[in-house]
């Protein structure tokens, strides 16, 4: 740490100098594993159903990122995320990521699984910077899926580029791929991206969601967004359900669609089956 330690005064080191040493270097660390990580093939892929309130039944699930980490143990993508965006491996990351997601889809449409897609998130960075949609034409062909089954989750920051956006996202919409938009609420929503783009689905950040039940003005937020996913014909869901209260908080308000921990965790493949008869017997 004496490399990065100012001399203040006499013999005083500077206390936040050092922290701020020991996060850079904490940080290579983690940037030359994460290299490695995706070289190993530790990245894998969680998946967390989501839910249809009318039905009760499972109609999609959510792909999300997982490090299995040989030492640490399995580490969430919110740690790894933001540094594969700041050095560009969330390209090829995110590659994968689709590609995986619709090989396994394919598989279990091939087992007889009634699933109508399955959801992938796109950061922005990997929205703007990588071609995505040539990676999903790929994926789609090398994995024999029909488009409709895929779902791209984007988020409102991708607004900062929108005539790039908007262009990306019809030729996404003419291949028959499906869109939501992710973290609603929390960006930089406009109800004028909203009918301009081509959308299905709206998701309630998770934020609203939690707070919702003793928040009134969350509780406001979450039927506001509800009431304009139906007047622009969205698709609308929630993310974050926790307890029945949140369930019947959102029942009430008519939400198409529900996903939290109230109906578990995200699991791996192998577990499908057995985590949807649990949720549809609930
Ligand atoms: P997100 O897209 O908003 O995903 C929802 C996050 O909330 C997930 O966290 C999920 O496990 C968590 N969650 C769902 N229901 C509940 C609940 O009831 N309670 C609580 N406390 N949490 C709940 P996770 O898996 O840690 O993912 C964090 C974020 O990392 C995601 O947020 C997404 O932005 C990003 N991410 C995950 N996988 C990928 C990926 O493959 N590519 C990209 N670009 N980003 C990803
Ligand atoms: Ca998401
Ligand atoms: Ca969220
Ligand atoms: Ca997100």
């Amino acid at each position: 740490a004496m490399v990065y330690a100012k001399k203040q005064g006499k013999n005083r080191f500077h206390l936040l100098d050092q922290e701020h040493y020991e996060h850079l270097n904490q940080k290579s660390e983690l940037e030359l594993e994460l290299y490695r990580a995706v070289e190993r093939g530790e990245l894998g892929a969680y998946y967390h159903p989501q839910i249809c309130l009318e039905t009760g039944k499972v109609i999609a699930i959510e792909v999300l990122l997982r490090w299995d980490h040989p030492q640490k143990g399995v580490i969430g993508p919110n740690l790894f995320i933001p540094l594969a965006e700041e050095n560009g491996l969330i390209v090829p990351i995110g590659e994968h990521v689709i590609r995986q997601a619709c090989l396994q889809m394919k598989k279990w449409l091939d087992e007889g699984s009634p699933l109508q897609f399955i959801s992938v998130n796109i950061s922005a960075r990997q929205f703007l910077q990588s071609d995505v949609l040539l990676t999903v034409k790929e994926a789609l062909k090398e994995s024999g899926l029909p488009a409709h089954f895929l779902e791209l989750e984007i988020t409102e920051s991708v607004m900062i580029e929108v005539e790039r956006t908007e262009r990306i996202l019809h030729d996404l919409k003419e291949l028959g791929v499906r869109i939501s938009l992710d973290d609603f609420g929390t960006g930089y929503s406009s109800l004028y991206y909203l009918k301009r783009l081509p959308i299905d689905r709206l998701k309630i950040d998770r934020s609203f969601v939690q707070d919702s039940v003793n928040d009134l003005s969350d509780a406001n937020i979450v039927r506001a967004i509800i009431a304009v996913a139906r007047s622009l014909k969205l698709e609308v869901i929630a993310e974050g359900v926790e307890s029945k209260e949140h369930l019947t908080f959102l029942q009430q308000y008519l939400c198409d669609q529900v996903q939290g921990y109230f109906f578990g965790e995200p699991f791996p493949a192998e577990q499908m089956k057995e985590a949807v008869d649990e949720i549809e017997q609930m």
